[in-house]
């Protein structure tokens, strides 16, 4: 199995402390942060992914809003630029601890944060990382 992740949940996964938008959304992420936690490849999407799911049964989704593709697009540049490699929608990556400790050091750094400009949750995400990124739920030992 993969978890099926769109690019701007590549920063999102890491900060998840088990907050979202409603109990389903975040019962149905911890499942996913565990099975990330465990090193279940992640496959990139294009659109909604395995995280959005939960979101989808809502009359208008936000998932699908030109926004949020515009947040997809601008972290798949920096994590691409990040990793010095190909990144795009198909592409496989391994959630283990060298790739989580590379991607929370630029996000903490904020080299890779051009994909959460103007988000609503934002402040958390800055609150965590500078809190040295204590209660997080994907790779947590
Ligand atoms: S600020 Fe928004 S886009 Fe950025 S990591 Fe947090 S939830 Fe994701």
């Amino acid at each position: 199995m993969t978890v099926r992740l769109r690019a701007h949940h590549l920063l999102c996964m890491l900060t998840f402390v088990g907050e979202g938008y409603t109990p389903a959304f975040t019962a149905n992420y911890r499942r996913i942060a565990e099975r990330l936690s465990a090193g279940e490849e992640i496959q990139l999407v294009s659109g909604p992914d395995d995280i959005c799911a939960p979101l989808l049964e809502e009359k208008e989704p936000h998932c699908f809003n030109d926004s949020v593709l515009e947040r997809d697009a601008a972290a798949l540049a920096d994590v691409a630029a990040l990793l010095g490699m190909d990144v795009r929608p198909g592409s496989i990556l391994v959630p283990d601890a060298g790739l989580l400790t590379r991607l929370r050091q630029s996000f903490a750094g904020g080299e890779i944060r051009q994909a959460c400009i103007r988000c609503e949750w934002s402040n958390l995400c800055d609150r965590i990382a500078a809190n040295n990124f204590e209660g997080i739920l994907v790779g947590a030992r």
